[in-house]
């Protein structure tokens, strides 16, 4: 394979900062970080190779965590961002983040409209790369909570068309019921389509009650799927994308081998697959060692990656001009 589809749709802003920009945001914030060089702190906010819990993969988070709650350091992070997918050779990007994560007091509706317009700011600092955001809602955090981030997405959208290319719920899917968040997805009212993280922590219902309760049109990680064969069908069927992570799966513990991950059993059963990277800073990987990952494991031909390129086209938040021309673009580049 000379090369890869080059766009990412699952991919996390938090999840994708320097450690050399942690260090300098610590220093600006006089915030004591357990490092105090890149190598060292390493060791503490990127996954070692034998991670295979959420616990210790979550917590890696919780060491800079606090440094991103200024428009500052998202923008910052954001212009990074683009900056380190533009050298990948990335053509399309759908970024994300959960705003009241990113704030002093996740209910006051200016510090969220701040944030997402920092974070804005940064992506429009792209040359080559084109990029979509995606705001997260968060389970686990009260129901009006989403309803504001709903609320400020289609606000934003009204004054600059285009600011905001979906919805996502993220968070403990085990604990927070998808059902819980139904009113306020409701809210959406088919303006803004719909992605949701689901079986990957919890059973395939929990990807079943995304699709029928919060209109999701895709599917963060969807791992769990496979335990049932009804939802299966309904997901090919209804052309439901899944947003596939390998290493983030691996290092969670959503499977214990890759070899045991369904990415190229639903490939085969003709679900709309695509491949990202979810966390790529935590987890050390690019989207380019992705792709040579899984190209590795399930032997990939030619014809299965044009698919993936495909499937990852037609799940893009894009208008349908966009799409076609992403779609061309590629292919092309394969
Ligand atoms: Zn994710």
């Amino acid at each position: 394979m000379k090369s890869f589809p080059a766009i990412d749709l699952h991919l996390h802003l938090d999840g994708a900062v320097q450690t050399a920009t942690i260090l300098e945001l610590a220093r600006e914030a006089g915030y004591a970080l357990p490092a105090g060089t890149v190598p060292e702190l390493d060791r503490f906010v990127r996954v070692s190779a034998d991670c295979h819990t959420l616990t210790d993969f979550l917590k890696t988070f919780e060491i800079f965590y606090p440094l991103l709650k200024t428009t500052n350091a998202l923008e910052r992070i954001s212009r990074e961002l683009v900056e380190d997918l533009e050298n990948q050779g990335l053509i399309y990007a759908e970024v994300r983040f959960a705003p009241i994560l990113n704030v002093a007091d996740p209910a006051d509706t200016a510090q969220l409209r701040a944030a997402v317009e920092a974070v804005l700011y940064g992506l429009s600092s792209a040359q080559q790369l084109r990029t979509g955001l995606i705001l997260c809602c968060y389970r686990g955090f009260p129901p009006d909570l989403a309803e504001k981030t709903i609320r400020l997405a289609l606000d934003l959208n009204e004054e600059r068309p285009g600011s905001i290319c979906g919805i996502d719920l993220a968070g403990d899917e085990s604990r927070y019921d998808a059902s819980l968040y139904a009113a306020a997805f409701g809210n959406l009212g088919g303006k803004l389509p719909v992605t949701i993280h689901a079986a990957e922590a919890a059973p395939a219902d929990s990807a079943r009650k995304a699709i029928e309760l919060l209109g999701a049109r895709r599917i963060g990680h969807g791992v769990r799927i496979q335990e049932d064969p009804d939802l299966v069908k309904v997901v090919r069927e209804k052309g439901i994308a899944l947003e596939i992570c390998l290493t983030s799966n691996l290092q969670t513990g959503t499977v214990s081998s890759l070899e045991e991950h369904p990415f190229a059993k639903y490939l085969a059963a003709g679900l709309c697959v695509t491949l990202n990277t979810d966390d790529p800073a935590i987890s050390g990987i690019t989207l380019a060692s992705e792709w040579e990952l899984a190209r590795r494991t399930y032997g990939l031909s030619l014809a299965d990656v044009q698919q993936i390129a495909r499937n990852a086209a037609r799940a893009a938040f894009v208008n349908e001009a966009d799409r076609t021309v992403l779609e061309a673009q590629l292919l092309s580049n394969l």
